[in-house]
């Protein structure tokens, strides 16, 4: 059977005023994440998993920042387009696996809830998900939100 592995990352500045969206949930918190779409950076790491495990470029160039009309954009606009491209490709999600790095809100209370979402998105079910969430300890990065994913791809 032919697979593929896809990695991606990414990381955003906390802002005061911003609501803050993380694997297309809308969560409760003092701070969102400044960004010209939503900012979702969990939704831009898995976008950009999926397009590499393909080899068909980055989020950037299917959606590039210069561009006005993705401004305050949905995330999940992008990743809907990583899923047609690797349907394109003839592949389909075997299963997803994330990190997200912040100081805060904490994730493990709302982690199911992102589980169940991204497993939507991904067209998987939440047991093929991974949603694991860690503070920046000792990197200085106190003010960001950073996600790490990496999915697997099987071929139709
Ligand atoms: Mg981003």
């Amino acid at each position: 059977m032919s697979m593929r592995i896809g990695y991606g990352y990414d990381s955003h500045e906390f802002r005061p005023g911003v609501p803050l969206v993380i694997g297309g949930v809308r969560l409760e918190h003092t701070h969102g994440l400044a960004g010209h779409s939503d900012g979702d950076v969990l939704l831009h790491a898995i976008t950009d998993a999926l397009l590499g495990a393909v080899a068909v470029g980055d989020i950037g160039s299917f959606f590039p920042p210069s561009d006005p009309q993705w401004k305050g954009a949905n995330s999940v606009i992008f990743l809907e387009e990583a899923m047609r491209q690797i349907s394109l490709a003839g592949y389909r999600v075997v299963n997803a696996d994330t990190t997200l790095i912040m100081m805060a809100p904490k994730i493990v209370p709302h982690a199911e809830k992102l589980r169940a979402r991204v497993a939507e998105l991904l067209r998987v079910e939440k047991s093929c998900v991974g949603i694991k969430a860690k503070t920046p300890e000792g990197t200085g990065t106190d003010n960001a939100a950073i996600a790490h994913a990496v999915v697997l791809l099987e071929h139709i």
